[in-house]
């Protein structure tokens, strides 16, 4: 099938509905989305959106905090931009229908959060996410002008010669699940908003869609990718075997909880002056020194002496989750790791979410925009994504009457090598338990040169057994999932390996100082790795 469309989104988190609602005033709208609408990261936010509300407060704070958690790298202008606009991002959400907490004067309240210096957190209790999630979704479906095709996803972007030029791109090929088919959708302008990549790693925080499908088919398409060696780790998800991914969220810690190690010692004060409220790649690496250094499997984080009816109406999803799995975070401490949670790096954007491929933009968490720098402060990337959402939908607004002067090309239809069904299913199991694994053990937490080097030749094996298998069989979605994995995987070691200091959430054992020569993003465009450079059938 083939159909054709002013905007195509790709995801329907935060950042592709906000975009969705905003250019639904411009033209019309399609929003693929790879599982159920609801499946996101988004829906799993607990802590909240940050913007500059309470009197204490000002702009400079927020920018201050952003800036010192994003040790060098932060533009400055996206910082500011970001900032100023957050206010009115949130009074948007709320417009939308996002219902938030207030306090007894009726006005928001304000939580605070790990690396933040004011209370700033708009927040829906800890289910923030899921309320923002709700309300953006019953106003997209309410939306005359945006089609969701669920279960569908992105397999490919669809690029052009432009008269010589530059490559364009001019849509994507699309993989209807239910119908098993690749579609081909055409639109004057391409937005990828699919979310970050935790599954890269064995333990994360993140849903399963997480695959980094969206950096990978950038990559794939010639966009540029930014500071792929920022991977934040989460420092507290609830350590329980049975609880897939489950995270405590830093507002604990910032209302008081204290990490301590099994015998009940606190030891946050040991690694930083900010103690329980430091940093949060501070504390991931010190829970993971902790554990090391102690031979324990967990820490604990303990908010016990917080008064119960408190935390049971301050934290009623984290407290019913816990009890779930038998754990009363009111009377016990509540066993914790640190797991893959943010990525910081993605497609490079400008202002205005566009990528370096022109008809390509990214929101989002797929997104390098230079908010985050070498580290995320929490709660900025909800933000992030409302924000550039806005900026992208006003500026096309004034684009898109052009760009339908121009008739949208004739492009061949999808074809892989050859489809035929695979009856080797395990094949892309094992290679996904392997990929997440080495990534977990060598490009964690704790980096060294010799484990990346042993990382980059293990994964370029696995890339071109995946790259191989691909091209023979039919494509699935576990398969089109870890082709992108094992690509955003070598994004991410490659720019380890060639950041040779350690600034914010890259540390190396072997280049632990933070040096100047080194205070710029790291890019890597197509090319750079040359055995990603494929070419569709090249392999069959
Ligand atoms: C547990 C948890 C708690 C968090 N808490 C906070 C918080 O309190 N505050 C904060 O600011 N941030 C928080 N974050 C981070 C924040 O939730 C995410 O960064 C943000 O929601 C990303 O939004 P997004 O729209 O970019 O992506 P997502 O919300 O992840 O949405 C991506 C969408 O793309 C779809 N998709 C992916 N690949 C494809 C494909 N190939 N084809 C079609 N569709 C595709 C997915 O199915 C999904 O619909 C948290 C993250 C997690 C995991």
């Amino acid at each position: 099938m083939r159909e054709s469309t002013d905007f195509l989104v790709i995801g329907s988190g935060i950042a592709g509905l906000s975009f969705a609602l905003h250019a639904a005033r411009h033209g019309e709208v399609v929003v693929v989305t790879k599982r159920a609408a609801g499946d996101s990261a988004t829906s799993w936010a607990q802590g909240g959106v940050a913007a500059v509300l309470g009197p204490e407060d000002s702009f400079s704070k927020h920018a201050d905090d952003t800036r010192v958690a994003g040790a060098g790298l932060c533009h400055d202008i996206v910082v500011d931009l970001c900032v100023r606009e957050a206010p009115e991002a949130v009074r948007w959400l709320a417009g939308v229908g996002a219902s938030f907490s207030t306090n007894s004067n009726g006005d928001l309240d304000l939580g605070r959060e790990g690396g933040h210096s004011e209370r700033r957190v708009v927040h829906a209790g800890d289910i923030t996410g899921r309320e923002i999630q709700r309300a953006l979704l019953e106003a997209v479906r309410a939306s005359p002008n945006i089609r969701m095709l669920e279960w569908h996803m992105g397999v490919d972007l669809i690029t052009m010669s432009s008269f010589g030029g530059p490559d364009i791109c001019v849509g994507a090929y699309v993989l209807d699940e239910e119908r098993g088919v690749v579609d081909t959708i055409l639109a004057r302008t391409t937005v990828l908003a699919t979310g970050g990549a935790g599954k890269v790693y064995l333990y994360t925080s993140n849903p399963d869609v997480a695959t980094g499908d969206g950096v990978a088919m950038a990559f794939r398409a010639g966009a540029e990718v930014a500071n792929m060696e920022f991977f934040q780790f989460h420092p507290t998800v609830f350590y329980e075997p049975k609880a897939k991914s489950f995270l405590l969220s830093e507002a604990l810690r910032g209302e008081g909880a204290t990490l301590r190690l099994p015998d009940g010692q606190a030891f946050m004060a040991r690694h930083h002056a900010l103690g329980d409220l430091a940093p949060r790649d501070v504390v991931a690496r010190a829970i993971d020194f902790e554990m090391k250094r102690s031979g324990s499997e967990f820490v604990l984080l303990d908010i016990t002496h917080k008064a119960a009816d408190f935390v049971r109406s301050r934290f009623p999803n984290i407290h019913a989750e816990c009890k779930s799995y038998g754990v009363d975070i009111t009377s016990e401490p509540i066993p914790v790791v640190p797991a893959a949670h943010y990525l910081c790096g993605g497609v490079t954007s400008d202002l205005h979410g566009r990528s370096t491929l022109p008809g390509l933009w990214v929101l989002g968490e797929t997104a390098c925009t230079g908010l985050h720098g070498a580290n995320r402060l929490a709660s900025n990337s909800l933000l992030e994504g409302l924000v550039m959402a806005r900026r992208a939908a006003d500026k096309l607004g004034g684009l898109i009457e052009g760009l339908r002067g121009t008739p949208l090309p004739e492009v061949p239809e999808w074809q892989t090598g050859s489809a035929v069904p695979s009856d080797e299913a395990v094949v892309v199991t094992h290679n996904w338990d392997e990929l997440r694994r080495l990534m977990w053990n060598s490009v964690g937490l704790v980096r060294t040169d010799a484990r990346l080097r042993r990382a980059a030749r293990r994964v370029a094996l696995l890339e071109q057994e995946i790259r191989e298998y691909y091209w023979k069989h039919l494509v699935t979605r576990d398969l089109l999932e870890l082709r992108n994995i094992a690509t955003v995987a070598e994004l991410v070691i490659s720019s380890a390996a060639s950041r040779r200091e350690s600034r914010g959430l890259h540390y190396t054992i072997d280049h632990p100082d933070t040096l100047a020569e080194f205070a710029s993003d790291t890019v890597v465009k197509r090319g750079v790795l040359p055995h990603l450079r494929e070419r569709r059938g090249a392999a069959a």
